[in-house]
């Protein structure tokens, strides 16, 4: 995709720790939630006053839950867009992570969203107008207008803000804080209508921190905000998220290669079908021509993905998809001479090649990958560092048996097959032990490195002390 994202964009999301996400109405649009101010926006077929205020429910509750009632069942049809997405895989990754949003429709919650701020609260709640509980309302439409509160029978209000009420105070205090100690603040789809993003981003700037805007027109936020990203958030942030994630790793291999006199071995691993592939790609696009990609999984290899790799098959190369995986590894390392001596594998070959296949390399950075490679001992002694990709494996299973399946084999043959490769690969996995360990969640928000929480490092990611980013394999 082609987006003018900046370098600088790119660098502010992958050195952060501490990161404040404010959304408004802009990204739940895009999942088909009608905005308020909008073209075609909720206030401009309704009048506020007779639906959204205290003065509303007090002369006519049963209409003004009605009008509720409704918007709860376009949210309930609404799904999570990428962009709702990419915010909650940021929990995993930043050390301090604060989700603000003015949005009522629940969609960051049900996108995975927990360091959450609903500052104008959630349709998804009611309020007791007898004793202030709040309380979940999850079923509908509601079974009963106004709905009536289980525990003291008295009548529900929806648990939002509404025109003339005042935020909690200990909503605010809660965002502001968070503000004041935000190293970035991306804001998202907001108007700018309601005056508390710019007061937070205006509190964030004076504290020191860079602010992006992702929106699809200018805002209020427009002329506070460093940098703008001018489109959808839902093809903005996914891009935006993946160019952080890459050169976030690409950094962390440089730091350590750096440690190692400039060499460094690292092994991707992951179950069957993560797309162990996929990231070793998309990684050595990263680094340009400076690293070594050797993938010695011969199952990877048809003209397709060697054509992706910028790579076509030899006149006359051996038939099988294994032995030319095997050539090209060969090829691509003797490219580098030098004095490292690595010695390549045939994958079924269960010995040492002959001395005129090993290959001698001096190169900054290797990356192999594959269920298989991981498991020759002159491989395992030699790697630095393993990228263990972690996805949901049921999800995984099912790609994979798929794409047997649609390379000829039939159901019984394709699970066979998945089964030995996830035997294969989770010796794999035992035998990169010794290695250092970067997770990589892989989910529908794309790559997210998993750093654990509380192990919080203030000098950003290429800081030299790499505990916190060493996890054992899951
Ligand atoms: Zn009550």
């Amino acid at each position: 995709m082609a987006l003018n994202i900046s370098g600088t964009v790119v660098t502010a999301l992958k050195r952060a720790n501490r990161v404040v996400v404010i959304t408004g109405a802009g990204i739940s649009a895009e999942s088909g939630i009608p905005t308020f101010r909008g073209v075609g926006g909720l206030w401009r077929t309704f009048k506020a006053e007779d639906l959204a205020t205290p003065q509303a429910f007090a002369r006519d509750p049963k209409l003004v839950w009605e009008w509720y009632d409704w918007r709860r069942g376009l949210c309930a049809k609404a799904e999570p867009n990428a962009a709702h997405r990419v915010v909650a895989a940021m929990e995993r990754f930043y050390h301090q992570f604060t989700l603000v949003t003015q949005n009522v429709d629940g969609l960051h919650g049900r996108a995975g969203s927990r360091r959450m701020v609903e500052v104008h609260g959630s349709v998804w709640r009611g309020r007791c107008m007898s004793c202030g509980a709040e309380v979940a309302l999850e079923q509908t439409p509601l079974a009963q207008l106004p709905p009536k509160h289980d525990g003291c029978g008295g009548v529900l209000r929806p648990a939002v803000v509404w025109f003339g009420e005042n935020y909690e105070r200990a909503v605010l205090e809660q965002t502001f804080t968070a503000a004041e100690q935000a190293q970035l603040v991306l804001v998202v789809g907001t108007s700018g209508g309601v005056s508390l993003p710019v007061d937070l981003v205006v509190q964030a700037r004076q504290a020191g921190a860079t602010v992006i805007e992702i929106n699809t027109e200018r805002s209020a936020v427009s002329r506070v905000a460093h940098e703008r990203l001018e489109g959808k958030a839902g093809e903005i942030l996914p891009e935006l998220w993946r160019r952080a994630q890459l050169s976030y790793l690409a950094d962390e291999i440089e730091t350590r290669a750096r440690r190692r006199e400039g060499r460094l071995m690292v092994g991707i691993a992951g179950p069957p079908g993560a797309g162990k592939s996929a990231l070793a790609e998309a990684l050595v696009a990263e680094f340009r021509n400076e690293v070594v990609y050797v993938p010695m999984d011969g199952f990877h290899f048809n003209n397709a993905r060697l054509e992706a790799l910028g790579l076509r098959a030899r006149k006359g190369a051996p038939e099988t998809f294994d032995r030319l995986a095997f050539e090209m590894a060969v090829g691509e390392l003797r490219k580098a001479a030098g004095p490292v001596k690595l010695p390549v594998y045939l994958r079924e070959l269960h010995e040492p090649v002959p001395e005129a296949l090993t290959v001698e390399v001096e190169t900054p950075i290797v990356i192999v990958e594959g269920n298989y490679l991981f498991l020759w001992p002159e491989v395992q002694g030699k790697l630095d560092l393993c990228i263990y990709l972690d996805c949901d494996a049921a999800l995984a299973r099912e790609d994979l048996i798929a794409r047997h399946q649609s390379g000829g084999l039939n159901a019984l043959a394709a699970e066979r097959k998945y089964e030995a490769n996830d035997r294969l690969n989770r010796e794999t996995v035992e035998a990169t032990r010794g290695a250092a360990q970067i997770t990589v969640r892989r989910d529908a928000a794309g790559w997210t490195v998993v750093r654990a929480a509380g192990t919080a490092g203030a000098t950003g990611p290429l800081r030299t002390a790499a505990e916190g980013d060493m996890m054992p394999v899951p």
